[in-house]
Parts: structure tokens; C-alpha cells; sequence
């Protein structure tokens, strides 16, 4: 049997948070941090960098008008609303955990610290990372991947709703799209996925980190993917 995964950065996308809609879902996060906690408890080290493409996403905004980078501020404070909303559930449960933002802003979160995040998580805390990167023209998916190389992550877990991997088209369009099991990081960037942006890709790459994408809004696969079961599409050199 394979061992569980020690050390994961989970990317959850904001999407996942809204439940499709504007705002939280507190079931859907809930959920979420129930198993989360359950992993944690069973020894892994989480990381958590949280989305928020249920509030606003920069791309989006400057179609009605706005300056990208002010567009890309806004999306980047969302994230921090559903990173204080994982919070909330994953202290319910009673695991300890703790908000590290890449904007400063004191009187809710930590700032990013990258080797303060590792003790966290050596001591059994979860570290939610939010605010992106704290710079405009970046994905948040970009900013796991950084974070999973800064922390010495073991593996990019990109959880995604309503699709259960990495297909060659998109599966809600072409019902005869075909989900890939592995794929090498030069296939998805020369195939033109859209399911990350190819910045995360090739980041991910250059520094040989893998990925695995699987569908968050089934329960219990946080666990399947951190006991590494055969699920979603693994992205690998
Ligand atoms: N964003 C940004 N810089 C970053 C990360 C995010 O400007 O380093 C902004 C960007 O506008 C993005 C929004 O925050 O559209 C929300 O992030 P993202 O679209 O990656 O969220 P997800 O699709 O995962 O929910």
C-alpha cells in the first residue's frame, strides 16, 4: 500500500466555496474542513491556498470597465474572505489553524512567512494562504505552486468543482472529451488545457513538482488523493 502523502498544498478554487454561487456556501466549506481535519488527524501537514473566483475575478471586472490591477486587487481580497471562512470550519472541528496573507493586514491574518507556515504545520496546524501572490496578473493556481515549492510540499493537489480530472476537451461541452490518468507538464501546455493556466504549469515543471487534479465537490476524495487512490489526473514531468 502506498503511504499518504506527509506534506500537501491544497489549491481549492473559489468556485467551490460559492457552491456556484456568489458569496459562501457554509455546508460546501464545512465539508471541506471536516476532511481536512480528518487528514490532518491522520498525520499529513496541509496547506491550503484558497481561490476566489466566487467574489471576483480581475479578467471578469475589466470587461465592465475597471483597471486590471485594481480588478486583480479586488479578486485577491476575496480570497481572503473564503481564507477566514476555512478558517472558521477547520477551528470547529478543533484543528488549529492559521491565516497567512501575501497583503498585510494585521488584525486578521498572519503575513506570508514561509518558514513560520512550516512550523505551523510541523506543530499539526492547517496554514491557509490568501490574498494570492499579492501582485495583479497572477492566478491563484500560479500562487500554489509557489507555495507547494516554498514549503516543501510533496504534491499540488488542485481541487476543482464539477470536474473529476484533466480531460482533452471540456468534458461539459464534449460528451466524448476523454479524462486523461497521467500526462506530462509539456503535453498539458502543448495541448492548450485551460483547467490551469500554463504560468502554474510551467512553474510546476521547471521545479518537477507534481500535480494531481481531482473533483473537490465529491466527498471523501481529499482523503482518496492524500492516500494517493487512483483518482482525477496525475501531472507529472
Ligand atoms: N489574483 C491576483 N493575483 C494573484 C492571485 C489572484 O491578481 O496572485 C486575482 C485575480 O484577479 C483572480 C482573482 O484574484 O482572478 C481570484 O483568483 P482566481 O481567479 O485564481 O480564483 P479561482 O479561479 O481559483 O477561484
Amino acid at each position: 500500500m502506498p503511504q499518504p502523502y506527509k506534506r500537501v498544498l491544497l489549491k481549492l478554487s473559489g468556485e467551490a466555496f460559492g457552491g456556484g454561487q456568489l458569496g459562501v456556501d457554509p455546508q460546501v466549506v464545512s465539508r471541506v474542513a471536516e476532511e481536512i481535519a480528518s487528514i490532518v488527524e491522520n498525520g499529513t501537514q496541509v496547506s491550503v491556498v484558497v481561490g476566489g473566483g466566487n467574489y471576483f475575478r480581475g479578467a471578469e471586472l475589466t470587461k465592465g470597465g475597471m483597471d486590471r490591477d485594481r480588478a486583480d486587487y479586488m479578486g485577491m481580497l476575496g480570497t481572503v474572505m473564503n481564507a477566514l471562512a476555512l478558517q472558521d470550519f477547520c477551528e470547529k472541528t478543533g484543528v488549529p489553524t492559521r491565516v497567512q496573507t501575501a497583503i498585510t493586514m494585521g488584525q486578521v491574518a498572519e503575513s506570508y512567512i514561509p518558514r513560520r507556515a512550516e512550523r505551523h504545520m510541523e506543530k499539526g496546524r492547517v496554514v491557509i494562504f490568501g490574498a494570492g501572490s499579492g501582485m495583479p496578473y497572477f492566478s491563484t493556481d500560479t500562487v500554489a505552486a509557489q507555495r507547494a515549492l516554498e514549503i516543501g510540499a510533496e504534491v499540488l493537489l488542485m481541487g476543482k468543482n464539477g470536474v473529476d480530472g484533466v480531460y482533452d476537451s471540456d468534458p461539459r461541452v464534449n460528451p466524448d472529451a476523454k479524462r486523461y490518468e497521467t500526462l506530462s507538464y509539456d503535453e498539458f501546455l502543448a495541448k492548450n488545457l485551460k483547467i490551469a493556466d500554463a504560468t502554474a504549469i510551467s512553474l510546476a515543471r521547471d521545479n518537477n513538482l507534481d500535480m494531481v487534479f481531482f473533483q473537490l465537490d465529491q466527498p471523501g476524495n481529499i482523503a482518496r488523493v492524500v492516500n494517493r487512490e487512483d483518482i482525477g489526473t496525475l501531472v507529472r514531468p
